[in-house]
């Protein structure tokens, strides 16, 4: 399967760059906008929040 966030390079949280293992990309249940969260956001359950539509999620 492609992956679509394949441009996605940095985490939506604390735009760290999605270099280390674990990261994840995701759309936004929302709008369907790209979303990376990086191992330590994901760990910590950092809220992230979509760029183009502001629905926020854990
Ligand atoms: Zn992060
Ligand atoms: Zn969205």
């Amino acid at each position: 399967m492609r992956d679509k966030f394949m441009h996605i390079e940095n985490c939506m949280t604390c735009n760290i760059r999605l270099v280390e293992r674990g990261y994840v990309r995701f759309p936004c249940p929302e709008c369907g906008e790209g979303i990376g969260r990086c191992v330590s956001c994901r760990k910590q359950g950092n809220p992230y929040v979509c760029p183009a539509c502001g629905f926020g999620g854990p």
